[in-house]
């Protein structure tokens, strides 16, 4: 009995947190109450009044314990249970559209975006205490700024596991994308869903979707994606979605992943685009040089940045889709052997990675020149990170590094406070020892090496973790460089500009 009228109050305290945070409404209550009374088993509701909480974790954490021993839910499937009562008090998807829509016609586009950001953290969806869990820091690097992520929130997927991803078979839902997730169950292999709310948009007379990504790599980090599970393409018509997309959210950028597997993204059977808040390091790179375009309106730049963009701005949007699918087209096709550019071989090669915003009257669509090629010497990519930074990154680097924010492994965390104990003294470096393929740490012995010969062993271990967080800055930026098609060479700078003028038919402006 006392079980019993504890949980009833925590049935309240949740009530009344989803009135506030979710926009649950006072006609709702009792439905939702007797919906939460049945599944919990509790015959009364709280026979005191109950106030407002400021914390709703240790809430859930009481139902989420009591509905595991009464046997509502299996030991260890805790998120997914956590995710069915917050999916209870989460209103409709259809009532979180009008409320979208309501909010967006009175009060504007931002504002609407806001409060759905704050729903998604609020029920959950977003799970800031794993968002948080991430260590990041920033390095300024020699072309602006990076952003360095420990991914502790999610695990990783190689290129090999990516590439599988777009031929291998899935039940239902179809893959972690698609619209049919709204409200789904979960399981082992499968997030639970029930919190999930999207918004519906039209892309290029298409219905599509946004919704937060659950990881938030970046501030209000969001995925558009297709209503139909369809591959991931990169063409006009891409380029037009992205461009309507600014236009009904001019405050976000919005970009496509390529289409190819190792330069692409992790999911590529099911089209969809990252975007979210402007503040990606790759938007404060500065023009490099600007040329006239063929196309009359449009000012075609290349960038100063660590690999190779082609910028396209306009104040007029048909001329901006156009611009951007003749570069589309002219890239897919151009070669250079000069600097080892191959189009095409036995499978197209060269790619884009399309990032569109609206900026003070402007389109702008920064192009990303990708390429997928491998060879013997080079079997995960020639314009992938090479394997002495292997240790660092591996996996494809997708849409969000390229523009200069790096999501890093989470074995990373625990491995270089181990690394520490090398420079602090605690332990004694052995080159030999470490070359073992079994030693834990036989991917960084280079690593530890090249920092031991510049700090020594007699640091602090905050002095070791700023040598350990000042090399891998370096490795970003080196990754970074790895991906570019055009090297920040004077014969790549060069080539660059042989693309520019003779690929693209532009005049030097200055
Ligand atoms: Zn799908």
């Amino acid at each position: 009995m006392k079980d019993q009228n504890k949980i009833a109050i925590c049935i309240e305290e949740l009530i009344i947190y989803a009135k506030k945070h979710l926009s649950l409404s006072k006609h709702d209550a009792h439905y939702v109450r007797n919906a939460l009374m049945e599944h919990f088993e509790i015959t009364a509701p709280a026979n005191n009044k109950v106030e407002e909480i400021t914390e709703i974790q240790p809430v859930i954490d009481t139902l989420v314990t009591y509905g595991i021993s009464n046997g509502y839910a299996k030991t260890n499937d805790e998120i997914l249970y956590e995710t069915k009562i917050f999916g209870m008090v989460t209103p409709a998807p259809s009532d979180i559209i009008t409320k979208f829509d309501v909010l967006a016609a009175t009060s504007g586009i931002e504002s609407a975006t806001d409060w759905y950001f704050d729903l998604s953290k609020a029920n959950n969806y977003i799970r800031m205490q794993d968002v948080n869990k991430n260590i990041m820091w920033d390095c300024s690097g020699s072309k602006g700024n990076l952003v360095v992520t420990i991914n502790l929130s999610k695990p990783e997927k190689d290129p090999a596991q990516i590439a599988a991803a777009l031929k291998a078979k899935t039940g239902y839902p179809a893959c972690m994308l698609c619209t049919s997730n709204v409200g789904f169950a979960g399981n082992a292999g499968h997030p639970a869903r029930q919190t999930l709310r999207i918004i519906p948009t039209t892309i290029n007379n298409e219905a599509w979707s946004i919704q937060y990504s659950p990881y938030q790599y970046y501030n209000k980090h969001l995925i558009a994606l297709c209503n139909d599970h369809r591959p991931m393409n990169v063409d006009k018509d891409c380029m037009t979605r992205l461009m309507d997309f600014v236009d009904n959210f001019p405050h976000f950028f919005i970009g496509s992943n390529a289409a190819l597997p190792i330069v692409g993204g992790s999911i590529l059977t099911h089209d969809h685009y990252q975007g979210g808040g402007k503040g990606l390091p790759m938007f404060t790179a500065e023009v490099k040089k600007s040329y006239k375009s063929p196309i009359k309106g449009v000012v075609i730049s290349t960038l100063d940045w660590y690999n190779s963009v082609v910028r396209i701005t306009s104040r007029n949007k048909v001329k901006a889709v156009k611009a951007a699918t003749y570069v589309l087209d002219k890239w897919a096709e151009y070669n250079d052997e000069s600097v080892g550019i191959s189009c095409k071989t036995d499978a197209q090669h060269n790619a884009i990675t399309p990032i569109a915003r609206y900026e003070d009257g402007k389109y702008i669509m920064d192009m990303i020149l990708r390429n997928n090629r491998t060879d013997d010497n080079h079997p995960f990519g020639i314009y992938h990170p090479t394997e002495n930074l292997h240790n660092i990154k591996k996996e494809g680097i997708g849409i969000i590094e390229v523009m200069g924010t790096f999501i890093l492994p989470g074995r990373l965390d625990s491995e270089l406070k181990e690394i520490t104990k090398y420079l602090d003294g605690t332990l004694l470096f052995d080159y030999d020892k470490l070359s073992d393929s079994k030693h834990p740490l036989t991917n960084h012995k280079d690593m530890i090496k090249s920092i031991i010969d510049k700090v020594g062993t007699n640091n602090t271990t905050e002095q070791a973790m700023v040598a350990i967080r000042d090399y891998i800055n370096i490795t970003c930026e080196q990754i970074l460089e790895c991906t570019a098609v055009f090297k920040n060479t004077e014969i790549g700078s060069a080539a660059f500009e042989k693309f520019i003028i003779n690929g693209l038919g532009c005049n030097s402006k200055k």
